[in-house]
């Protein structure tokens, strides 16, 4: 579904991302981990177009990224992106949040969003929540949102960048329960996270970054109980 070829970017004279293939089938949940720096975040931006590459070809549903106008809005709304921080509007209600893609870009009626957007939030556990404004919730109910507002977009895949890390302890389980369950219903997903509970559990392969390179690819089993590389062993070695 999400295929990369040969991608390289670079920033200035740093060497971001290097020769990076990968490929994502349908259903399939990825987990990118690594060290800070080593271009994961980069990645996901290059995915949705965010980022633009130097060299190499990224293809969804075996189409290249379009470079802008229409197209590019519509990959934007076929690619449902989750970040650290959680980039909701502010002076809109979590239901306004959750309807406006859908309204504007996937045209759909009102009344159709909101039944939709309700459906959604009542799924990641925040539908009595829908009239307030995102500042009244709790950083855990507002990462549900978001990705409440993504999935409103009915996206083909799911990126997710570290949608954890801003969070208190007692909230990161509640939005990984909502990540898990998507997971589980089928969604394609791209995550990078340091929640190696996650990457356990979840996902069918985990893609280990370092330095701007894929070092290693493998399922969960073998990576963390047998990783090939001196990097991924230095680097399981320090969060393990
Ligand atoms: P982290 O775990 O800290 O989020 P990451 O793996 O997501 O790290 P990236 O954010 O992709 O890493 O950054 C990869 C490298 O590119 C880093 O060295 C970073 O400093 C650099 N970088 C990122 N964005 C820019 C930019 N806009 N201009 C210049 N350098 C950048
Ligand atoms: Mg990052």
């Amino acid at each position: 579904l999400v295929r990369l070829t040969g991608v390289q970017k670079h920033y200035g004279n740093l060497h971001v991302l290097k020769d990076i293939e990968l490929d994502v089938a349908r259903g399939e949940v990825v987990v990118v981990i690594g060290p800070s720096g080593a271009g994961k975040s980069t990645l996901c931006r290059a995915i949705n177009r965010l980022e633009t590459i130097d060299e190499g070809d990224i293809f969804l549903d075996g189409q290249p990224l379009p470079q802008e106008g229409k197209a590019l809005a519509r990959l934007r709304a076929d690619v449902g992106m989750v970040f650290q921080s959680f980039n909701l509007f502010a002076h809109k209600t979590v239901l306004e949040n959750v309807t406006l893609g859908p309204i504007k870009v996937r045209k759909k009626s009102k009344a159709e969003a909101d039944k939709r957007g309700k459906e959604l939030l009542d799924r990641v556990g925040v539908g009595h929540q829908a009239g307030k404004y995102p500042a009244q919730l709790s950083g855990g109910q507002q990462q549900r949102v978001a990705i409440a507002r993504a999935l409103a977009m009915d996206p083909k895949v799911m990126l997710f960048d570290e949608p954890t890390s801003a969070l208190d302890p007692e909230m990161i389980k509640e939005v990984l329960d909502v990540m898990v369950d998507l997971a589980e219903r089928g969604m394609t997903m791209i995550v990078v996270t340091h929640e190696m509970g996650f990457a356990r559990t979840a996902a069918n392969r985990v893609v280990f970054m370092a330095d701007g390179a894929i070092v290693e690819t493998a399922d969960p089993e073998t990576f963390f109980t047998n990783p090939e590389s001196d990097r991924a062993k230095d680097f399981l070695g320090k969060i393990l």
